[in-house]
């Protein structure tokens, strides 16, 4: 047996940063700036529990790929006719990290600006330095209206007593409130209905305490009703014309009409998706934009361990070869955002290599099967998911545990270390 000589972890603590080829810890900054510092020093106990990067941990990390990013978002342009991009980072960008994503999306030229659905996602990005104007899809209470004016963020208002809360909030504040009018359409999900917008626009445009800066509209990505919805939207913005009511800037388009309803892509356009390296389906999308994978999930191996025909790994003895073979424990698991569906069905990258998922993906553990050689050792990088091999694509192991790309994305801790490179 080829057991190789262990290093005990405080050793391996050691040395590994130069093994890797990489230098101290603070050079890798998990976001562009060393912000959050400034809620580390003022708590005294962040540091221990907003953890960035580090080479000297075996723990999970995600790693955002900025070439990747910032080709998306010059297809996303490109598509749009070089309009600029409101990039929708709701729902902590997609799971992704809004402190993260949020910062190195404002940071490119084509991007006029950025879009949540939660008060604190906006305040979280304020927090981290994005000065181009945020958009909270959402109606909020004055409260945080009010909150949102005070950081300059642009709450969204489609209920019909909207007016008299502004008002309300702009005496709080002693000047105009800036508000972005979100119509409905037809979705019947967010949005004043068109049919009684026309009184509440009015109203609103014509306020002392309201400033409208932009006007929208959300699409249900039927091409056919799509086409009627934007129809509904151009009539009521025509009334609007008409009586010189003006509407702030338009936009309406999110990834599936930025890519197939051009003459809805006014002002801005308004995509998440897309941005994120998943284009709709279809031929035609895929012929019209090339969109990258802009993420990787790595840990590092914390385990390898011969197993003897006889031998098991995992809970009720889920792998069960029957030959030698080594096993791998990655300290990543389904509370992490690595999918119980990954084990029996996905494959991980080490040193250019896949081995797959045979002994179960436990809440923080999953167990590869390495093979008769053991050709991986303990503090080797692994990708679970990434750019980097066909079997690791984000579609990939969405199409193998057959979750869905948003599932996937969308599943990963919030905690998990953010490192852009
Ligand atoms: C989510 C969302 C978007 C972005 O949609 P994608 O399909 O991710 O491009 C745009 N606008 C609104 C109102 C949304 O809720």
């Amino acid at each position: 047996m080829d057991r190789a000589p262990r290093l005990p972890r405080r050793r391996f603590l050691q040395v590994s940063g130069t093994a890797l080829g990489l230098t101290t810890a603070s050079a890798c900054a998990s976001s562009p700036r060393s912000s959050g510092a400034d809620v580390r020093a003022a708590t005294g106990v962040g540091a221990a529990i907003d953890r960035t990067y580090s080479p000297t941990r075996f723990d999970p990390w995600i790693e955002l790929d900025r070439t990747a990013w910032a080709h998306n978002v010059r297809e996303a342009a490109r598509l749009a006719g070089g309009r600029p991009i409101l990039a929708v980072v709701k729902n902590n960008a997609y799971g992704l990290g809004d402190r993260a994503v949020g910062p190195l999306l404002a940071s490119m030229s084509e991007v006029g600006g950025l879009a949540a659905v939660r008060v604190e996602e906006a305040l979280a990005m304020r927090a981290e330095g994005v000065t181009k104007p945020i958009v909270v899809m959402a109606e909020g209470s004055e409260d945080e209206i009010e909150e949102m004016a005070r950081h300059d963020v642009l709450p969204s208002v489609w209920l019909d007593d909207a007016p008299g809360r502004l008002r309300s909030v702009s005496g709080r504040l002693g000047r105009p409130v800036p508000v972005q009018l979100f119509i409905d359409t037809g979705m019947n999900r967010e949005g004043m209905p068109y049919t009684r917008a026309r009184r509440w626009i009015e109203e609103l445009v014509q306020s002392e305490a309201v400033d409208v800066n932009g006007t929208y509209t959300m699409f249900t990505h039927d091409l056919d009703f799509d086409r009627e919805q934007h129809a509904r939207f151009e009539e009521l913005l025509g009334w609007a014309r008409e009586r010189n009511l003006p509407l702030g800037t338009l936009h309406a388009a999110p990834t599936f009409e930025l890519f197939h309803l051009p003459e809805a892509h006014y002002d801005m356009v308004r995509p998440g998706n897309a941005l994120f390296g998943n284009p709709p389906g279809g031929q035609e999308a895929s012929d019209l934009a090339d969109l990258r994978p802009v993420f990787s999930l790595k840990t590092r191996v914390v385990r390898v361990e011969r197993l003897e025909p006889g031998d098991s790994a995992g809970f009720n003895r889920t792998f069960m070869p029957d030959r030698a073979t080594w096993v791998a424990l990655l300290p990543i698991g389904r509370t992490d955002g690595y999918p119980s569906e990954a084990n029996g069905t996905c494959e991980v990258l080490i040193n250019g290599r896949l081995y797959p998922v045979a002994g179960g993906v436990n809440s923080a553990h999953t167990i590869l099967d390495i093979g008769p050689e053991k050709t991986v050792e303990v503090g080797d990088v692994a990708t679970l998911i990434g750019p980097d091999h066909p079997a690791v694509l984000p579609h990939t192991v969405a199409e193998r545990t057959d979750l869905g790309f948003l599932r996937i994305i969308q599943s990963m801790n919030p905690r998990l270390p953010r490192r852009v490179v």
